[in-house]
């Protein structure tokens, strides 16, 4: 295998020395746009969620032309909008200790030491500016009496940090910045084009220069060129089947622009997410979280004995085990989601499971006798409502059951300190870019990542490659142009012209079940290596036997899900291919084979304290490895330690 970590591409360009003034020295050293330049420049925008709707706002705020286009029928829509539990600011109100450093040092050894020091400091400096702006766009953040803004802990963090606004914080992020973003639509400086999908990425001299689009309601391919293009599509763990992300979340957009050019990066590295409602059958096409923050309140357990299935409130306190508590008193129900997450597999595992035995209980009695019903329902009402809607148990009453379920990618596209990829001119934010959360992703910290890239880091880091000059005029009319098209074109006929028997969905369901089994909670080299078999041979039965009914030219959402599931089975690949390469555990990634005396994580610095960036090289199997070499200046490297 090919691999390289000298080339120019793979450049962070971080800049050296301290990293508390490394972002002030980047943005002092920053080329500018004149403002009178500014609305030569158009840029297309895909993703209308935290990171899109905040990069399009801010963009056009300081006079670009902005296009914007996302999937769905409002921008507003985005999947965004499901974010419940909270946003991690340093702001140290409740004066419990914490400071820009302390953000910085929980979140690099959250993600296990596998991210990049420069990139986490600028998050940490930045989320107290993301607050603020929020504040005055009227984001409704939960109050203290007093009318300071208040906070709760998250896992990971043994401060109190999160700012939120019930169980709702993403929805009203999302509100502020879609309020932002529809100023400029009605100023003419966002275009907006709901119901499209961007099949493919137009690269011309090297450079990004726009993309072409499926029109979900008409079908037809509409073409769109800029002067850039900012990939802001979210996460791909629907690749599970089963995950907490919107059905329309999907790796397409990130999946073609690796085909183009740009490297993935950690494929593999993708977030359980411990406090799930469990799944309840194979119809089910979506699971739903129940937030991080519940763990403030509630205890998590199990019954100390093996297949004990009498009901929770016949369960006397001596014959339960609170495991988290028991297995890391530092930290004890709010260790970090990889964690929770590997501890209930455990318990499970050990047939201890409730319900239908893949169930952990997360219990509020303790919290409401202690505080009262009210209280509670203050500071999860939504949450409670919601699980009741769901399961018909009422978590005031009796014990939630959760259990672990895919959640978050912090594999994405790799990028540099200024967002962008190894295609000049293609920059990605938020969810899609590979970005700072290493090997794990704090809670309450994508919702930050997501607003610090687009409101704080793009409108410098673009009018730094904007003003660099070099880029000549193109229309829609270049060649360029018409290849993306055809290829595209020529994929959606080719899909509905299989004609086979096996529906999209039962594809997915069979790629999901896979891979959460084999590159799931945890992996071994021996289920790797079969999963990889077993993908292919799945794959060619896809592109032989799959059925795609109606047509083209109309909206056709198996159509949309076929494309999304064929470049499912491309990226599951290269994930196994990415975990099989990484021996070592560290985070979310659990190779069993490399574990402590303990069962927990057993990192390799010495061989693996790289980020590893994957590129395309023709087909999967051939995708070539590069690695960037992470350096820990200031943090230093240590082992995760939570008990
Ligand atoms: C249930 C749930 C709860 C969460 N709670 C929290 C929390 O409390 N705190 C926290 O920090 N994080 C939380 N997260 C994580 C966080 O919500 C996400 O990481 C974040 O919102 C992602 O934002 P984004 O802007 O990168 O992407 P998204 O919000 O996913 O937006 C993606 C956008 O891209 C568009 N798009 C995608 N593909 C295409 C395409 N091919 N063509 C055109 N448009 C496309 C979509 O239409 C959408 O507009 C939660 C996640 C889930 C699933």
């Amino acid at each position: 295998m090919a691999t390289d970590n000298t080339e120019a591409k793979l450049d962070s360009r971080a800049p050296s020395g301290p990293v508390e003034t490394s972002w002030e020295r980047h943005k002092r050293d920053a080329r500018l746009v004149s403002p009178a330049n500014k609305r030569k420049f158009t840029i297309i925008v895909v993703g209308t969620g935290l990171a899109g709707g905040s990069a399009a706002a801010s963009l056009a705020e300081l006079g670009y032309n902005v296009v914007n286009l996302c999937i769905q029928d409002s921008p507003r829509r985005a999947h965004s909008v499901a974010a419940q539990g909270g946003i991690n600011a340093a702001k140290n109100y409740p004066n419990d200790g914490d400071s820009v450093f302390r953000l910085f040092y929980d979140t690099v050894k959250g993600g296990d030491f596998r991210a990049r020091e420069a990139n986490v400091y600028r998050l940490a400096q930045e989320s107290v500016n993301i607050i603020d702006q929020c504040v005055a766009q009227g984001v409704p953040f939960a109050r203290e009496y007093g009318g300071m803004l208040a906070n709760r802990s998250f896992g990971g963090a043994q401060v109190s940090r999160t700012f939120y606004a019930r169980g709702q914080t993403g929805q009203q992020l999302l509100l502020g910045a879609y309020g932002s973003l529809m100023r400029q639509v009605h100023a003419g400086g966002v275009k907006m084009f709901p119901r499209r999908e961007m099949l493919d990425l137009v690269v011309i001299d090297g450079r990004a220069r726009g993309v072409v689009c499926r029109n979900l309601v008409t079908g037809a391919l509409e073409r769109y060129a800029g002067d850039a293009v900012l990939l802001c599509t979210g996460g791909y763990s629907t690749v599970f089947f089963l995950s907490t992300n919107a059905v329309n979340s999907n790796a397409t957009a990130a999946w073609r622009c690796y085909k183009r050019g740009a490297y993935f990066a950690n494929p593999c590295f993708t977030q359980i997410h411990p406090t799930c409602i469990p799944r309840v059958g194979e119809q089910q096409s979506k699971l739903t979280l129940m937030s991080e923050s519940l763990r403030n309140d509630g205890r998590v357990w199990v019954p100390k004995a093996a297949g004990d299935k009498r009901l929770p409130g016949q369960i006397a306190e001596s014959e339960r085990d609170y495991f988290l508590e028991r297995m890391y008193p530092a930290f004890g129900n709010l260790v970090p989601r990889d964690i929770a997450s590997r501890a209930a597999k455990l318990v499970c595992d050990e047939g201890r499971g409730v319900g239908s035995g893949l169930a952990v209980y997360l219990d509020f009695s303790d919290a409401v006798k202690r505080l009262g019903k009210e209280t509670i329902a203050d500071r999860y009402g939504n949450l409670f409502e919601m699980y009741r809607e769901i399961t018909n148990h009422d978590p005031y009453e009796t014990p939630m059951q959760i259990y672990p379920a895919p959640h978050y990618t912090m594999g994405g596209l790799w990028v540099d300190y200024n967002l962008m990829s190894t295609i000049p001119g293609l920059h990605v934010l938020g969810e899609a870019n590979f970005s700072d959360h290493g090997a794990n992703r704090l809670g309450a910290s994508a919702l930050m990542q997501g607003l610090c890239d687009g409101y704080f880091v793009i409108p410098h880091t673009l009018g730094h490659y904007l003003a660099g000059g070099g880029l000549v005029s193109v229309s829609t009319d270049h060649a360029a142009f018409a290849e993306a098209e055809t290829r595209v074109k020529e994929q959606v006929g080719k899909l509905l012209a299989i004609g086979g028997r096996k529906s999209v969905r039962e594809f997915h369901y069979q790629l999901g079940t896979l891979l959460w089994d084999r590159v799931g909670m945890a992996r071994n080299a021996t289920g790797l290596r079969g999963a990889i078999e077993k993908i292919r041979a799945m794959r060619d039965e896809f592109w032989n036997n799959v059925r795609v009914p109606g047509s083209g030219e109309d909206f056709n959402k198996e159509l949309e899900m076929a494309g999304r599931v064929a470049d499912y089975f491309e990226l599951g690949e290269l994930m196994c291919r990415d975990a099989l390469e990484r021996e070592e555990s560290c985070g979310c990634h659990f190779r069993e084979e490399y574990r402590t005396e303990e069962g927990e994580c057993k990192r390799d610095d010495e061989r693996f304290s790289f980020v590893s960036a994957w590129e395309y090289a023709g087909r999967t199997g051939d995708a070539r490895l590069h690695r960037e070499p992470l350096e820990f200046d200031t943090v230093h490297l240590a082992t995760r330690q939570y008990k």
